[in-house]
């Protein structure tokens, strides 16, 4: 039972430590980022003479219509469900849903477990019928604009394993997070970040082994396509990089959707390639070979790793910043909202309103992170096929071609979207610095492939 204690109410100022703590953590952000985006003479020259061009990658006059009217509805459907996100839980505290659905659990078991489990299926399954209307409208704009074959039984099935999935994991850490708030009421922000620490990682190297498979299939690579793997193998030998055969998996993705991926993920035993089937079905074996080249990259450049550092820099910031917030918030509204103390199973509501907020405003910040990361392993790919494929350049710009055309991308959207939204830069940029990008020009050098 809770004690109504007002632990939160008192603000302890801030030690020597934390000011140390969250610095190193700054400061490690700012040097991935920097490390990442440290540019050579031969990408700045591509830089200024892709700006003075127009970009390679179009769309014919009706695609593009459509593409235009897809990016608007898009990028609306991004905004407004994110700031839906945030006001759902502003008008569920207002109207104290979740302190009565706290009084219902607590009535319902006396168990810590019980409580916690049933509390976060209530409560996760209330914001997935409140988010239900914009992820149907979704799915139905994916159906209309051809990007998903997806039929409405399978998708339905995924987003209620999606929500298992969430309600399994979200009430684990929900409860190691409530077990350490009553613990050390003042710096649960710090011991809470190494479980999810742990939780990440652990993320990270179990879901292509125990999640994806649950909504995708996966077969070896070698096992569908065995000269593709071979040709791989090659691109693989000239980077120096260690992927065996049985670490490139083939998704048959053509069953939910019409775009091209690839990927690599996982770490460890679990590090894979993946490449979708409809990009092997569409693209060209040179085409292939830069997807592979860029995949590699993420792979050789270390990307998972710098990926994972950088979530623990923005995990620690944006838990401090949360923790002040949400003490802040629970001293002004706390009364009306009937959430008494951080100790609250409802003060849930009060901390997920809260790092919404953070993770939408910084949105933006972490996206530069993965541009920056997406457009070094482009340079990559593109210098790593030089040698092996006739065109690199014009490989490369097919690619980026074919891709734009699949996914329907707009060649003419206003870059603040791909500032706020974009884990990639815009197709539109990407090939237009592969157009001119040649770093074996006189005088000029390769960013990766030193010695050749
Ligand atoms: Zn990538």
């Amino acid at each position: 039972m809770q004690t109504g204690t007002c632990e939160n109410r008192e603000v302890a100022p801030i030690s020597r430590n934390t000011v140390l703590l969250l610095s190193a953590a700054a400061l490690a952000a700012a040097a991935i980022y920097l490390h990442v985006s440290l540019s050579t003479p031969a990408e700045r020259q591509a830089f200024a003479e892709a700006a003075a061009l127009p970009s390679p990658y179009t769309l014919p006059s009706a695609e593009l219509i459509r593409a235009q009217a897809l990016f608007r509805t898009e990028a609306a459907l991004y905004f407004i469900g994110s700031l839906w996100g945030i006001l759902q839980l502003v008008l569920l505290l207002a109207l104290k849903v979740p302190s009565r659905i706290q009084g219902l659990v607590e009535r319902t078991s006396s168990s810590r477990w019980g409580q916690c489990f049933f509390f976060v299926f209530l409560f996760f399954g209330l914001n997935m019928l409140l988010n239900a209307p914009l992820r149907l409208y979704g799915h139905h704009i994916g159906l209309v604009y051809g990007l998903s074959v997806q039929g409405w039984a399978s998708w339905a099935l995924d987003w209620f394993k999606s929500f298992l999935l969430a309600w399994i994991v979200g009430g684990l850490l929900v409860m190691v997070l409530f077990w350490i708030i009553r613990r050390s009421p003042q710096r649960w922000w710090f011991w809470f970040w190494i479980p999810t620490m742990a939780a990440v990682l652990f993320g990270v190297y179990l879901s292509p082994i125990l999640v994806d498979p649950l909504f995708n299939k996966f077969e070896p690579l070698q096992s569908v396509n065995p000269a593709l793997v071979r040709q791989l193998e090659r691109v693989a030998a000239q980077c120096g990089v260690d992927l065996p055969p049985a670490r490139m998996f083939y998704m048959r993705a053509s069953q939910k959707v019409t775009g091209m991926n690839a990927y690599v993920t996982g770490f460890g035993p679990s590090k894979r390639l993946v490449l979708w089937d409809t990009t092997v079905a569409q693209a060209t074996p040179d085409e292939l070979s830069g997807v592979f080249g860029h995949e590699l990259g993420h792979y050789a450049l270390h990307h998972i790793e710098l990926g994972v550092l950088f979530a623990a820099a923005a995990l620690l910031l944006g838990f401090f910043a949360g923790q002040r917030i949400t003490w802040y918030l629970l001293r002004r509204f706390g009364a009306r909202w009937g959430v008494r103390s951080q100790q609250d199973w409802a003060c849930l509501a009060v901390l997920m309103l809260v790092l919404n907020f953070l993770s939408f405003f910084s949105a933006p910040v972490e996206n530069a992170f993965s541009r920056a990361i997406e457009h070094d392993a482009d340079i990559y790919g593109q210098e790593a096929i030089h040698g092996i494929v006739a065109d690199p350049q014009g490989s490369t710009v097919a690619g980026f071609q074919r891709l734009g055309e699949s996914s329907l991308e707009d060649p003419t959207m206003h870059l603040f979207a791909e500032f706020w939204m974009f884990s990639h830069p815009a197709i539109g940029l990407r090939a237009s610095f592969a157009a001119v990008y040649n770093p074996w020009h006189e005088g000029l050098h390769p960013k990766y492939f030193h010695e050749r």
